[in-house]
């Protein structure tokens, strides 16, 4: 019988008995267009395209793309699935943390 796993809690989840819910996100960079001014075409970007490019020369592959885009995929049971909806992006948690901090 396929089973799958609850990412959240860990429980187990046979595919015939229980239901499961998927999460997929994307997360991506968002480029607003540029608004180009007449001295921005005057300008020569050579330099600024050199500086950038050594500055990704020195940077993991991964975390480049990562910072350009990112999916993930969990599978999760109806409880943890409950809880996902009322703060998706852990809100709750942070708070609780920066608290703690204090
Ligand atoms: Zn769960």
């Amino acid at each position: 019988m396929i089973h799958f796993t609850c990412d959240l809690c860990g429980k187990r989840l046979e595919q015939a008995a229980d239901t499961r819910y998927v999460i997929k996100i994307e997360v991506y960079a968002a480029y607003d267009p540029l608004e180009i001014a007449a001295e921005d075409l005057e300008r020569d970007p050579t330099d600024e395209i050199e500086e950038l490019l050594g500055d990704m020369e020195d940077r993991d592959a991964e975390d480049l793309e990562n910072e350009v885009y990112k999916t993930f995929r969990f599978d999760l049971c109806p409880e943890c699935h409950a809880a996902y909806l009322k703060d998706p992006l852990g809100r709750g948690a942070r708070l609780r943390t920066r608290f703690g901090e204090n």
